[in-house]
């Protein structure tokens, strides 16, 4: 992990050869209220040699759009984070700040799983999910820079204008788009949900063995009709669900045809702590092998 700042395209404003920030996928404020907890310390569970201070860091967005994101994640921790504690009840609305918030979280972890470590490579869900991606993203950046976003949809139009549509099929696609470039994006197919593990029925363990962990990812469910982002912390469940309409898919299928949220989300769950468990069985392992086991303790002991 280098603390060095690096040059680059901003993934949000698309400003070019700018100066990159270390930029958090989950905000360094989670991280920070992790490491109060008695005994706890954030590792990187596939390799136990690298301990991570605060949370993954990454070149990726420059210094004005990592800005205008921090104001987000303050908002997030004084009205949310701060104010609940995942053993009671969920406020019923989750308001509009908080919203942005969530969609900034997920898009960083979409764009993450996409263009870092290009997930999906030559699935059909693919496409889904850059759409997906797209979409948050041209939200996102006409929140925080309208003239912006402005100059990059006018790229998009010449672009679209100087390949020649070879089908009428590609005609159609080609006006379409030109005419979504000239309305403010449209995510009303894209919905955030909050849950706390202990609504979904979780055991006091469970929740114990998952608050200390941070985990973000993203994934679609086996009928492709959500395009989710799922992100965990602090006994908290956060869900970015993406259910395009026309794309939905006719199946002869006769399994129930649309899944609840909270199936989905108990199923990923589910899936994470059984990660959590196999992958903490390694590590018990390679702490005693790497003599790190008592290395922590002597840490501990001396604050
Ligand atoms: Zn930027």
């Amino acid at each position: 992990m280098t603390t060095n700042n690096q040059m680059g395209t901003c993934a949000l404003c698309g400003k070019e050869n700018i100066q990159l920030m270390q930029s958090h996928l989950i905000p360094k404020a989670v991280y920070k209220r992790i490491k109060t907890f008695k005994n706890s310390r954030f590792r990187e569970m596939d390799d136990i040699q690298k301990i991570y201070q605060d949370g993954e860091k990454k070149p990726m967005l420059c210094h004005d759009c990592e800005e205008f994101f921090s104001k987000y994640e303050r908002d997030f921790c004084n009205t949310f984070l701060d104010k609940y504690t995942a053993d009671k009840l969920i406020p019923s609305t989750i308001t509009q700040n908080i919203n942005f918030y969530l969609l900034t979280v997920s898009w960083r972890i979409l764009y993450d799983d996409l263009y870092v470590y290009d997930s999906f490579k030559e699935r059909s869900e693919r496409t889904a999910f850059e759409r997906l991606e797209y979409k948050i993203r041209r939200y996102l950046n006409s929140t925080h820079s309208p003239q912006q976003q402005e100059l990059i949809d006018q790229q998009l139009i010449t672009n679209y204008a100087n390949g020649e549509p070879q089908s009428f099929g590609e005609a159609i696609a080609f006006i379409e788009n030109i005419q979504k470039l000239q309305l403010p994006e449209d995510i009303s197919e894209i919905k955030n949900y909050i849950f706390s593990l202990c609504e979904l029925g979780y055991t006091a363990p469970q929740i114990e063995l998952l608050s200390h962990c941070v985990t973000g990812y993203s994934f679609s469910t086996t009928t492709k009709q959500h395009y989710c982002v799922i992100t965990s912390y602090l006994g908290w469940i956060f869900l970015t669900v993406y259910q395009p309409k026309r794309y939905i898919q006719i199946s002869l299928d006769t399994t129930p045809y649309d899944k609840s949220i909270t199936d989905i989300v108990k199923e990923e769950t589910n899936y994470i702590i059984q990660n959590i468990v196999q992958k903490s069985i390694t590590v018990q392992k390679q702490l005693d092998e790497t003599g790190l086991r008592e290395k922590i303790k002597k840490r501990y002991s001396s604050q």
